[in-house]
Order: structure tokens, then C-alpha cells, then sequence
């Protein structure tokens, strides 16, 4: 198990950050894939502190060259991918009847393109390999809805279909795929939210608290882990109950 290598996107910050470092803490041999992170000064010095060496790999999922150059070196240098986390997403949030399609092509290319061309990039490795683990880190809010978010809700809702028809095609090679459905949690990306609309999203939380990255990475770590291996085509939810 100790040579596995898994490739993490988004791990510079927040959730992918910490999925890296439980998968290093699990043994793996993890390569962290942000748009600007090979030279980022602040997430070495956070995996020195942490004691963990991760690679460091620069990756634009908006780009298809972008991804088949950042996989291609990774694939080069450690020989495997075995893991796969899709966990890179922005937002980009707008009522519908007014949004701008560059916005939802953002989104859309970001969050759902990026995450299936990443997917192309480690297939053939895995099935010659007969042993593979996606992961891909969708939202309560492709399960449920949210207003002011269709192009995120959709390209999240996308993210399941996907995972499903790919868990049908990949199990006789051993792969398994599934997704983690984080509900809300302290990061980046909902520090931005207006504290009226915090307020209110804690008040439907059954556990009453927001979640942590921390939280997030121990379901993926489990999904990634061999003893997860009669799991597939499955979506764990990660959100304190918010829905069920
Ligand atoms: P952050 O905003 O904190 O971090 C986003 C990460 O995605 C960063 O590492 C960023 O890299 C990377 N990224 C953004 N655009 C690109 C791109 N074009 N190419 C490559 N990488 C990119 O997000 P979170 O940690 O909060 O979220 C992680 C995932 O979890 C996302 O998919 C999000 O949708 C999902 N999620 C989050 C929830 C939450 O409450 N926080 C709830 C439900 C789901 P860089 O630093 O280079 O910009």
C-alpha cells in the first residue's frame, strides 16, 4: 500500500489541503495539484510544519493542455496514479435569469469538464493496473438545490450522474468510484458567504455547527483506503445532517 500514489486537485487550500495530508498521513505518495502552487512559498512551509512532502503541481483544469501536461508529469516522474481526488471547484454565483455565460462556463469547465478530463488522464493506468480510486467532491447543493447557484448546483449534480455511470463501467477493473457530499464548511469558499446567510444555513444544521475540512478528508481517506473496496458508485454525505 505504501507506494501508492495519489493525485489530489485543489490541494492547495481548504479541503484539499487536508485530503492531501490525511492521504499522506495514510501512506501515500500524494501529488497536490493547484493553479499556483509548484513556487507557493506558504504551502511548503505548511507541509514542512506538517512534516509531510507532497509534490507540488501547477494545473488549470480550464485547460485540456493544462491537465494533460500536469498528469503527464506526474505519470513520468512517479510511474502511477492509483488515487484520483477531483475536489478543485469554484463558484461563481448569480440568479439565473440573470447570469452571464461566461459565469456558468466557468463553473461548468472548472468543476465538471476539468474533473471528467482529469478522470481520461488516469483510466487507462488503473484498468492496465486492475486497482483504481476515484473520488469526486460534489455538494449538498447538487443534491438539494440551492437558489442563486445553478451553474455550481449543476455542475455538482453532474459530478454524481457521472460517478455512477463510471462506477458501472469501471468495476469489473477493479476501480471503484464514488463522491463525498460536503455539506458546509470553514473554508475559502464560505468565509465569502454574507454573515445574514451563515446565520441561517447553521440553523438547519442537525449537529449545529459547521464542519471541518479535517472532517471532509477522513471520509476520502476511507473511500481511498483498500478496506473501502466493495464501495462504489456511492455518495457520502459530509454535512452535519443538513440533508438527509
Ligand atoms: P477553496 O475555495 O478553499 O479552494 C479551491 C481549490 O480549488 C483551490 O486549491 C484552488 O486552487 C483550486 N482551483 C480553483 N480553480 C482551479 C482551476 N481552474 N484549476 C485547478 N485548481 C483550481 O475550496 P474548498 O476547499 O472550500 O472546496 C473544495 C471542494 O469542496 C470544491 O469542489 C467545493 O465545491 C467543494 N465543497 C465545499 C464546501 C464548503 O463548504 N467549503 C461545501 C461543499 C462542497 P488555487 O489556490 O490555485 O486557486
Amino acid at each position: 500500500m505504501s507506494n501508492r500514489v495519489a493525485l489530489v486537485t485543489g490541494a492547495s487550500r481548504g479541503i484539499g489541503r487536508a485530503i492531501t495530508l490525511a492521504l499522506c498521513r495514510a501512506g501515500y505518495d500524494v501529488a497536490a495539484a493547484a493553479t499556483t502552487i509548484e513556487n507557493s512559498p506558504e504551502f511548503a512551509e505548511a507541509m514542512r510544519a506538517s512534516g509531510f512532502s507532497p509534490t507540488a503541481i501547477n494545473l488549470d483544469l480550464r485547460s485540456p493542455e493544462s491537465i494533460k501536461e500536469a498528469f503527464g508529469r506526474v505519470l513520468k516522474s512517479k510511474g502511477r496514479i492509483d488515487v484520483l481526488v477531483n475536489n478543485a471547484g469554484i463558484t461563481r454565483d448569480g440568479l439565473a435569469v440573470r447570469m452571464k455565460q461566461a459565469d456558468w462556463d466557468a463553473v461548468l469547465r472548472t468543476n465538471l469538464d476539468g474533473a471528467f478530463l482529469a478522470i481520461q488522464q488516469v483510466l487507462p493506468g488503473m484498468m492496465r493496473n486492475r486497482w483504481g480510486r476515484i473520488i469526486n467532491i460534489s455538494s449538498v447543493v447538487g443534491q438539494a438545490g440551492s437558489a442563486g447557484q445553478v451553474n455550481y448546483a449543476a455542475s455538482k449534480a453532474g459530478l454524481i450522474g457521472m460517478s455512477k455511470s463510471l462506477a458501472q463501467e469501471m468495476g469489473s477493473r477493479g476501480i471503484t468510484v464514488n463522491v463525498v457530499a460536503p455539506g458546509y464548511i470553514a473554508t475559502d469558499m464560505t468565509k465569502e458567504l454574507p454573515e445574514e446567510r451563515q446565520q441561517k444555513i447553521l440553523a438547519s444544521i442537525p449537529l449545529e455547527r459547521i464542519g471541518t475540512p479535517e472532517e471532509v478528508a477522513a471520509a476520502v481517506a476511507f473511500l481511498a483506503s483498500e478496506e473501502a473496496g466493495y464501495i462504489t458508485g456511492q455518495v457520502l454525505a459530509v454535512n452535519g445532517g443538513i440533508y438527509m
